[in-house]
C-alpha cells in the first residue's frame, strides 16, 4: 500500500506532467462520466472509441456537469487526483474555470496550479475568471494562482456565447 509520502511524491511528479495529456473530444460527456465511474465496464457502444483516460496522467474531456464546458483532470493510482471545469470564448478573449477540486491526500502538491497553468498555456491571450465567488478558505489559493494572470480568476458572469449548464 502506498504511504502518504509515496502519494505526495507521485502527486508532485504528476504536477510536472501536464503535457502528458489525452484529449477526448466529447459531445457525450455523460457517457464519458459513466465510463469513468465504472472503469470502462459500461458506457461502451459500438463505434465509440476506447477512452484511455484511466491510464493518462492528465485528461481533457467534456464536462459531466456543464454543457459545452470541458473538464481537465489528473489521475493517480487509478483515482482522480484533480479536476476542474473550464470553458473559453475566443471571441471575447475570456476563459472561466469552476470548481477545481483536489483529492485530500494530494492537496498542496501543486496539481491545481499546474492544471490551471497548462490551460493558460494552451489558450494564450485570454483573461481568466471564475463563475462563482470564492469561499473564504479558498481565497489564498486564488490569490496564489491568480497573481500575474490576466483576469486574476476574479468572479465574472459568462458571456452570451457560453452556457452555464
Ligand atoms: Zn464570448
Amino acid at each position: 500500500m502506498a504511504t502518504t509520502d509515496d502519494s505526495r511524491r507521485d502527486a508532485l511528479q504528476l504536477a510536472q506532467q501536464t503535457d502528458q495529456l489525452v484529449r477526448v473530444s466529447g459531445h457525450q460527456p455523460l457517457r464519458a462520466a459513466v465510463r469513468w465511474i465504472t472503469r470502462g465496464r459500461y458506457g461502451h457502444r459500438h463505434g465509440w472509441p476506447v477512452i484511455p483516460e484511466i491510464n493518462a496522467p492528465w485528461q481533457d474531456t467534456g464536462s459531466p456537469e456543464r454543457d459545452g464546458w470541458r473538464m481537465r483532470a489528473a489521475n493517480l493510482h487509478g483515482d482522480r487526483a484533480f479536476a476542474v471545469d473550464y470553458v473559453t470564448c475566443k471571441r471575447c478573449g475570456l476563459g472561466w474555470v469552476e470548481m477545481p477540486h483536489t483529492s485530500p491526500e494530494y492537496q498542496r502538491c501543486g496539481l491545481a496550479a499546474a492544471g490551471l497553468a497548462a490551460l493558460r498555456t494552451e489558450h494564450p491571450g485570454l483573461s481568466w475568471h471564475t463563475l462563482g465567488g470564492h469561499f473564504r478558505d479558498s481565497i489564498p489559493f486564488w490569490t496564489s494562482v491568480g497573481t500575474g494572470v490576466p483576469g486574476g480568476y476574479q468572479q465574472q458572469a459568462t458571456c452570451s456565447h457560453i452556457s452555464n449548464f
